[in-house]
């Protein structure tokens, strides 16, 4: 594996594997790598990449004031490991300094498909990620994208981003990948004590409360979205930020459950922040939950 850490070194890169015909996979990541991040290099593969690009950058536009920047997980080595493992071609590693050099002035906002969920719990969070995504998609001018569903409305934002902006990309989503007890796999459960670690699980507990309710029938959106805050007020270490239901291609809020439908939720657990999504109302006899 290659590791490139400058702007111009990846176009170089880039316009080579370009011109010999190869079809690049790009997975873009904040590091502290884990099975969710492999899979995405994996998915790469599936869709047919002949050369997979891995970025490792803690972007810092995207991290409110009091948010944990400053405390976010490093191991670079493990993540040099795992990302060998996975048969990924290069690492790009973009300093902070070349990305926001003084007088960097411009960003990419997605409007509409920001404003709710987590973007209204952190104001400017989305812009940070799609102007730096835009700007790693400039750099490694990938022909295929892959983000995970762990960050759906993230997801969602980009896909609008590069339909509205024009960029000849084909993004695709890799499923959520979890622990074996239930918890989704994040960088940020490094920071879960034990304790915590098992109070963690309210939250996919909370999903699968829901889709039993929808697997029995409930379509009413109030009824619910009780059975998720029923097991997430039982957890005392749960702190609920949001719990809520959205058509999962506009993000806008419904009530009642009439086709595929978003849920999402975002939970402290003691100083950490948690999300969480599941599809509710899929197949035939919406047997999935
Ligand atoms: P991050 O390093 O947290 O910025 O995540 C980088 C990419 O990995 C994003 O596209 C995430 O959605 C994705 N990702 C993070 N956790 C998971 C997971 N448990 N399963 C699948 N994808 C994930």
């Amino acid at each position: 594996m290659e590791t490139i850490d400058s702007i111009r070194a990846m176009h170089a890169w880039s316009e080579r594997a370009r011109a010999a015909g190869r079809r690049i996979g790009f997975v873009p990541t904040m590091g502290y790598l884990h099975t969710g991040h492999v899979s995405l290099v994996t998915e790469a593969r599936r869709r047919r990449a002949d050369l997979v690009v891995a970025s490792i950058f803690v972007n810092p536009l995207q991290f409110g004031h009091n948010e944990d920047l400053d405390r976010y997980p490093r191991d670079l080595e493990r993540d040099t490991r795992l990302l060998v493992e996975a048969d990924t071609d290069v690492l790009y590693m973009p300093q902070a300094s070349e990305m926001y050099p003084e007088g960097f002035q411009t960003a990419v906002t997605v409007e509409h498909v920001t404003r709710g969920l987590c973007g209204e719990k952190r104001p400017g969070h989305f812009r940070g990620v799609t102007t730096v995504v835009a700007k790693l998609f400039n750099a490694v001018r990938p022909h295929l994208a892959v983000f995970g569903e762990k960050d759906y409305q993230q997801l969602v934002a980009i896909r609008r981003m590069v339909r509205d902006l024009d960029f000849d990309i084909e993004v695709v989503g890799g499923p959520i990948v979890r622990e074996s007890d239930g918890l989704a796999m994040s960088s940020r459960n490094a920071y879960l004590s034990p304790p915590e670690r098992q109070a963690a699980l309210c939250l996919s507990r909370a999903l699968a409360a829901s889709e039993t309710a929808v697997r029995e029938g409930e379509r009413g959106g109030a009824a619910v979205l009780d059975r998720a805050y029923a097991v997430l007020n039982a957890e005392p270490r749960a702190r609920i930020d949001y719990v809520a239901l959205a058509d999962p291609e506009s993000l806008r809020p419904v009530d009642r459950i009439a086709g595929p439908t978003l849920l999402a939720l975002a939970v402290w657990i003691g100083q950490t922040r948690l999300i969480d999504n599941t599809l509710l109302g899929r197949g035939a006899a919406w047997g999935e939950g």
